[in-house]
């Protein structure tokens, strides 16, 4: 492994969903819904793949179905106009999308400005990039995150190139409001910078709303926007994402993708395309279905002895172990299978500031609610 990626041997999702597997554990750490997304687009996949329709290399920049609705449904939900044929680009999920912004946009040796903790490829795409991470820390306060606006604009020099945004936030649940999103966009006009936002959690919102950075003065012509099926279908196996943007950032996007993996797998576009007309009632369905499993398991912690940081969107809980008279998150969520049978991740792998996340652990609650209950069940034997 090159400098580069020294550090980044494996994941710590896909270790712990080996630990899960290996000790027969409930797992709460890797967030992927244990029920799969709508029978019809499901039918969908397989009629594409009946047809014949994607079974050989579809167009690098996405089909045009697909590009269509993702253009469609920015419009629908956020009044965001881009043209499919020049603004939108399909990449094999979010991941790929960060990998190729960052690839395509930093140049050796610029600062990204990340809020910490951070999703894991983040690290390791500015890493690949050449780039520095510089985090600016969410900090908990009455049991939710916070954004330290003067922070951020302190983390801000003569070298950041851009500011790698994500809300709703993993693993913190922290969902940006609109004011906190109007000062990061100001900032970023005035220090010129550009914007990539990571919005897969964008239709998993329990309280308040998402505003995408995009739609704030300023920075449609300067912000890509990043989001992904996997979240918002319940397919997070079939790894289907995009990008929006202006015709420069995306033709950059392209060329990084391009040599990445060229295209997306085809009939999964033609499913989603399909997905993502679903009517309003699918999107309001699966938020509370999710809004219901968040306060089940979210109560259940509580009752269980952790303190809980009530997450406003996402998946996932976040939790102060301290309550129980533990402080070291990792050690905790190695020894939690052997002691009750549940698998959770240390939220400490998702900082720089290490001693930041020492205490804390993520619940994934993305689950059949029965399979909820089983593990609140179990973590009240920590008690
Ligand atoms: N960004 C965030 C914040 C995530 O939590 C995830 C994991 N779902 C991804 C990106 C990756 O999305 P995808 O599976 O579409 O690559
Ligand atoms: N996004 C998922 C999570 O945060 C995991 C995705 C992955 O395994 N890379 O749990």
């Amino acid at each position: 492994l090159n400098r580069r990626l020294a550090g980044f041997g494996t994941t710590i999702f896909a270790e712990m969903s080996a630990l899960a597997v290996r000790t027969g554990a409930i797992n709460l750490g890797q967030g992927f819904p244990d029920t799969d997304g709508p029978e019809e687009v499901r039918e969908a996949a397989v009629r594409a793949l009946r047809d014949g329709r994607g079974n050989q290399y579809p167009p690098g920049p996405g089909i045009p179905e697909l590009r269509t609705a993702v253009a469609e449904h920015q419009q629908r939900f956020y009044g965001l106009r881009y043209d499919p044929d020049t603004e939108v680009l399909v990449t094999a999920g979010a991941t790929e999308a960060i990998a190729a912004s960052l690839l395509a946009l930093v140049e050796p040796g610029d600062e990204v400005i990340a809020l910490e903790p951070y999703y894991d490829s983040y690290a390791a795409s500015i890493a690949m990039a050449g780039g520095t991470r510089v985090p600016v820390t969410l900090r908990p306060r009455d049991g939710a995150y916070h954004l330290d606006l003067d922070e951020l604009r302190d983390a801000v020099t003569d070298r950041t190139r851009l500011l790698l945004l994500n809300t709703p936030h993993n693993p913190t649940g922290t969902v940006l409001r609109r004011d906190e999103l109007a000062a990061v966009a100001e900032l970023c006009v005035e220090r010129d910078l550009l914007a990539v936002t990571d919005e897969v959690y964008e239709h998993l919102v329990f309280d308040g709303a998402h505003h995408p950075l995009a739609s704030f003065p300023g920075m449609r012509e300067r912000t890509v926007t990043i989001s992904s099926s996997g979240k918002t279908f319940s397919f997070t196996g079939w790894k289907v994402g995009w990008v929006t943007g202006t015709p420069a950032l995306v033709t950059a996007v392209r060329a990084a993708k391009q040599y990445l993996t060229f295209v997306s797998a085809g009939p999964f576009q033609y499913a989603v395309a399909e997905a993502l007309a679903l009517p309003d009632s699918y999107y309001t369905d699966l938020r509370e279905g999710l809004r219901r499993r968040r306060d089940l398991l979210a109560g259940g912690l509580q009752e269980a002895g952790f303190a809980v940081h009530r997450p406003q969107g996402t998946y996932f809980i976040t939790t102060d172990i301290r309550p129980l008279g533990a402080t070291d998150g990792v050690a905790f969520c190695l020894a939690l299978p052997e002691r009750v049978g549940v698998v959770a991740v240390p939220t400490q792998v998702f900082y720089d500031h290490a001693a930041e996340g020492a205490p804390y652990v993520r619940f994934a609650f993305c689950k059949r609610e029965s399979l909820l209950d089983e593990a609140v069940a179990r973590l009240k034997r920590l008690a």
